[in-house]
C-alpha cells in the first residue's frame, strides 16, 4: 500500500508548554507529527495521510513498538488505510491514524490526558477514536482535555464500534458468497476465525447463528476455550489457523498476516476479516488472485466502525439505523470491487485502491456541512 514509507525529509520542531511537535516531512503524508511530553511519558505520532474528502478521523492505537521507526511504519500504513476506507464508504473524512508507544499495561490516566492536550493543540485537524490498546473508556480520558474525539461510551456519542465492524464482515462474507457460490448462504459453510477480541468474537457470533462451521483461535487459550464451548467451533493453535482448508478465512487479529510464508500454506476459497492491513505487501494481492483465492479488501468490509462513528458528527447526532443501513451496503460495494477487479485483470486490493482514489480526485462524498460534536457538556 505504501512506497514513500520513511523517506524523512527534513523536521520542523515547535513547542507547547511542556510538549514538543517534531514535523516530519513525509513524501505522500499531509501531515506527520512526532509528539513528546516527558514530563508525562508521552511519545506518539499522529499522521494525517489525505483531507481532500474531509477532516482526518481515525483511531488511536496503544501499543509498545519495539522502535520509533516500527511505529511510524505502522501509523503511515494505518493512516493511508483511513484515507481508502473513507473515500470507499463516502463518510466525508479524510484518512488519520495515532500511536502512542507504550505498553497498553502501563498507560496512565496522565498519559491519555496529555494525548488530549496533544489533539486539542492540532485545533481540530484530526480527530480520534478508540483502537487495539485503546478502550472507549480511555478515550473518555482523552475527552476531558479536547472535543476532537468520537466513539465514546455516551448516549450522545456513538460507543464502541466492534458490533459495527463485526456487522460489516458478515456482510462482506454473504457478498463473498454470492460470488463464490452464486448465493450468500452461509449455511454448512466452514469459516475460520483468526482473532476473537472485540470483533472477532461477535463475527463469531453471527456466523453461528447463520449456520457456519466454525474454525477458531486466539493466543488467549482461555478465551478461545470459552468461545469454543459457546459456539460448537473447533478450536486450533494460532500457528495452524491460516492452514485450515475451509470456505472463508477471516483475518481479525493483526496486520500483516497475509505474507510470503503464509500464502503458500494457505487452503481456503477467499479471505474476508477485519484485521486493517491483512497483505503484508499489495504483491500478495496478485499473488492471491494468481492461486485463484477471492480477497475482500480488508479497508473495504471493516468500514463499519467507521461509518458508526461517522454518523455520530451529523446534524441530527448520532442514529444507529442510519448506520446499519448505510453498513449493509458493504454487501454490494464488495461485489463491484469483485467486478472491477475482474474486468481489469487486476487484483482485488489494486480494484479497490483505485476506486477510492478515483472519489478522491473527482470529490465523490467530500463534506460540504461542518461537524457537530453533541458528546460536549454546556460548560465544554
Ligand atoms: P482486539 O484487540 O479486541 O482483538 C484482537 C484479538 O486478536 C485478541 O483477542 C488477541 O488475543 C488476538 N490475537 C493477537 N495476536 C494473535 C495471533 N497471532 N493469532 C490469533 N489471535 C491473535 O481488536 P479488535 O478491535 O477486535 O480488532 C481486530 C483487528 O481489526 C485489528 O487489526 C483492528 O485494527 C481491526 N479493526 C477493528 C475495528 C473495530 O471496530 N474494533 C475496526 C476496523 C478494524
Amino acid at each position: 500500500m505504501t512506497s514513500q514509507i520513511l523517506a524523512k525529509d527534513k523536521k520542523a520542531i515547535s513547542s507547547q508548554g511542556d510538549f514538543t511537535f517534531e514535523k516530519l516531512l513525509i513524501s505522500g503524508w499531509e501531515d506527520v507529527f512526532k509528539i513528546t511530553n516527558e514530563k508525562k511519558g508521552l511519545l506518539a505520532i499522529i499522521a494525517l495521510h489525505n483531507t481532500k474528502l474531509g477532516t482526518a478521523l481515525g483511531g488511536t492505537r496503544i501499543h509498545f513498538y519495539d522502535s520509533f521507526d516500527d511505529a511510524l511504519f505502522d501509523v503511515l500504513r494505518l493512516s493511508e488505510g483511513m484515507t481508502y476506507k473513507a473515500a470507499i464508504s463516502e463518510v466525508g473524512f479524510g484518512g488519520g491514524k495515532s500511536v502512542i508507544i507504550k505498553n497498553p499495561k502501563e498507560k496512565t490516566d496522565d498519559l491519555l490526558k496529555a494525548f488530549g492536550e496533544a489533539v486539542n493543540i492540532l485545533d481540530g485537524k484530526y480527530i480520534c477514536a478508540e483502537d487495539m490498546g485503546c478502550t472507549t473508556e480511555d478515550v473518555m480520558k482523552i475527552r476531558t482535555k479536547t472535543k476532537y474525539v468520537v466513539g465514546l461510551p455516551l448516549d450522545t456519542s456513538s460507543g464502541n464500534p466492534s458490533r459495527f465492524t463485526a456487522w460489516g464482515i458478515f456482510r462482506g462474507i454473504q457478498a463473498t458468497f454470492t460470488k463464490l457460490y452464486g448465493s450468500g448462504t452461509i449455511k454448512g459453510k466452514t469459516i475460520a476465525v483468526q482473532g476473537l477480541g472485540s470483533v472477532g468474537e461477535l463475527l463469531v457470533e453471527h456466523l453461528f447463528w447463520a449456520g457456519a462451521n466454525l474454525i477458531i483461535a486466539d493466543i488467549d487459550n482461555e478465551k478461545t476455550k470459552h468461545i469454543a464451548i459457546k459456539f460448537g467451533a473447533k478450536i486450533v493453535s494460532p500457528k495452524e489457523i491460516h492452514k485450515q482448508k475451509c470456505d472463508i478465512l477471516a483475518p481479525c487479529a493483526m496486520g500483516a498476516t497475509i505474507n510470503d510464508e503464509t500464502i503458500e500454506e494457505l487452503n481456503c476459497k477467499a479471505i474476508c476479516g477485519c484485521a486493517n492491513n491483512q497483505l503484508l505487501d499489495k504483491r500478495h494481492g496478485e499473488i492471491l488472485k494468481e492461486k485463484n483465492i477471492l480477497y475482500a479488501p480488508d479497508f473495504v468490509v471493516n468500514a463499519g466502525g467507521l461509518i458508526n462513528v461517522a454518523f455520530e458528527l451529523d446534524k441530527e447526532g448520532y442514529n444507529p439505523r442510519k448506520s446499519k443501513i448505510k453498513i449493509d451496503n458493504i454487501f454490494s460495494e464488495i461485489l463491484s470491487i469483485y467486478e472491477i477487479s475482474e474486468k481489469n485483470d487486476i487484483s482485488t486490493h489494486e480494484a479497490a485502491i483505485k476506486l477510492a482514489k478515483y472519489k478522491i480526485e473527482y470529490g465523490i462524498g467530500k463534506r460540504k456541512e461542518k461537524l457537530y460534536f453533541h458528546h460536549l457538556d454546556k460548560n465544554d
